[in-house]
């Protein structure tokens, strides 16, 4: 089994931009494909694991979040780094697209995609982490015996100023460069 992180995409791997629905709105952190190449080369899978409520909302097509995980994995690949998957929750409970209207058991902080990607992939959970801008992120790490990292980028500085007592990050950093290379250090 190999330990994985998970990523969270907008406000971690890209920029927070609302409800991402355009490519050309797309922006990577500069270091995102570093420090995704140094996760793989630690042997860590590394797994996207995004909640898309805006598909249940009617504002982002399901097809978008394809084309726009497609366009992540080439440029991650072109930098010579790998994504090992790419999950994501279409759900929100009072959503106006009838399918995806619904409570369910994958959108963050709710463990779904995490236990998915861990049958998928053959990944131990309890020797993994979790990395966001949302204590969402980090919460979904501690459902699954992980650990989460809270990051100060995308909405993550509102996010710290609000603790959560019941949910509580391993770290909290800057950014998605320093998560990796907090990971890194607790090999
Ligand atoms: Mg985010
Ligand atoms: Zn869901």
């Amino acid at each position: 089994m190999r330990r994985a992180v998970f990523l969270d995409r907008d406000g971690t791997i890209v920029e927070e931009a609302g409800y991402l629905e355009r490519l050309d709105r797309m922006v990577f952190y500069p270091y995102s494909v570093d420090a995704i190449r140094a996760l793989n080369r630690a042997g860590f899978a590394v797994v996207v694991i995004t909640n898309q409520a805006g598909i249940a909302r009617g504002i982002v097509r399901e097809s978008f979040v394809g084309e726009a995980h497609r366009h992540i994995a080439a440029r991650v690949e072109a930098g010579g780094a790998r994504i090992d998957g790419f999950y994501y929750c279409p759900h929100y409970a009072t959503g106006t697209v009838k399918e995806f209207a619904r409570d369910c058991d994958c959108r963050k902080p709710q463990p779904g995609m995490l236990r998915k990607a861990a049958a998928d992939l053959d990944l131990d959970l309890s020797q993994s982490f979790a990395v966001g801008d949302r204590w969402h992120d980090v919460g979904v790490a501690t459902a699954v015996g992980a650990r989460g990292i809270l990051l100060r980028t995308g909405l993550g500085r509102r996010e710290e100023a609000s603790p959560q007592p019941d949910v509580r990050p391993a770290a909290i950093v800057d950014d998605l460069a320093a998560a990796a290379a907090w990971i890194l250090e607790q090999r």
